[in-house]
């Protein structure tokens, strides 16, 4: 059983570029699926189509069994709520500490007033120690987001993603913002949290060898079309 299916999509952007050209694909629970390919393959556009960030030309995208194109109002907002997203520049509130950055990613689109007024339910906060315990920064709960390094900050974008358990892991290339040590430990934690609950993972990278690490399917993107799609070892035979 697929959690998502691209049935033949393709995305034209207003000024004419095909950003996507026919793609098909389907992902399965558990599946670590790492997108490699140029600046401007597509990579982002794609991920972005999973959430209707930008709406398809052509084609279909099924997830958790809604058809993404039709969604509008409430249905996309519960939609999205099931997609967990991953940022290369991380997306936190830096003026707000560790804790209510991973509590906004529980409350999503409502946390506005109550996030200020910090009436977040008991049950969320004790979810976000944990969470933030298994990431390691659970001495920076109180601390500023702004104050963390890159790969802090990443850890607590994790974090975020995971508390509202979402049913798919989307990540628009985590560590390009990253030295290698921190990107290491990144892609580590998003492997390791994202197995043991057995959510799917699409990973945008630009770093083949990191793809060829981590992942357990590598979809290799040019000009908006799938050139691959297979595991690590068989793409190491075909270059
Ligand atoms: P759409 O065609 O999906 O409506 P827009 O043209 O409104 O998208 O652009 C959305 C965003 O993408 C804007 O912030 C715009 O500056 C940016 N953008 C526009 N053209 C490009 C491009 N060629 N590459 C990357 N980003 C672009
Ligand atoms: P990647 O993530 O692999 O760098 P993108 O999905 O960002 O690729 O971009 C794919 C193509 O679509 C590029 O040619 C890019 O310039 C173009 N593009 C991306 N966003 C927009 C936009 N909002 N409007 C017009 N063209 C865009």
């Amino acid at each position: 059983e697929s959690i998502l299916t691209f049935d033949h999509v393709t995305k034209r952007y207003g000024n004419g570029v095909c950003a996507l050209k026919d793609v098909s694909l389907s992902v399965r629970p558990g599946e670590f699926i790492s997108i490699i390919g140029p600046s401007g393959s597509g990579k982002s556009t794609l991920l972005r189509s999973i959430n209707k960030l930008i709406s398809t030309t052509e084609g279909n995208i099924f997830f958790d069994g809604e058809n993404v194109s039709a969604l509008r109002g409430g249905k996309l907002r519960k939609n999205r709520s099931k997609i967990g997203m991953i940022f290369q520049n991380y997306n936190l509130v830096y003026n707000l500490s560790v804790l209510q950055n991973v509590l906004h990613g529980r409350l999503g689109h409502m946390s506005g007033i109550r996030g200020i007024l910090g009436l977040y339910p008991e049950a969320d906060k004790e979810k976000a120690w944990t969470l933030l315990e298994e990431m390691g920064l659970e001495k920076f709960g109180y601390n500023k987001a702004g104050n963390l390094s890159g790969g802090q900050k990443q850890r607590v974008g994790i974090a975020r993603a995971i508390i509202q358990d979402p049913k798919i892991l989307l990540c628009d290339e985590p560590i390009a913002s990253l030295d290698p040590s921190s990107a290491k430990v990144i892609m580590d934690l998003l492997k390791s949290t994202a197995q043991k609950r057995g959510i799917p993972c699409l990973v945008n990278l630009h770093q083949v060898d990191v793809a060829m690490r981590y992942s357990t399917r590598i979809i290799g993107l040019h000009a908006g079309e799938i050139v691959f799609d297979g595991e690590p070892e068989s793409l190491s035979d075909s270059v």
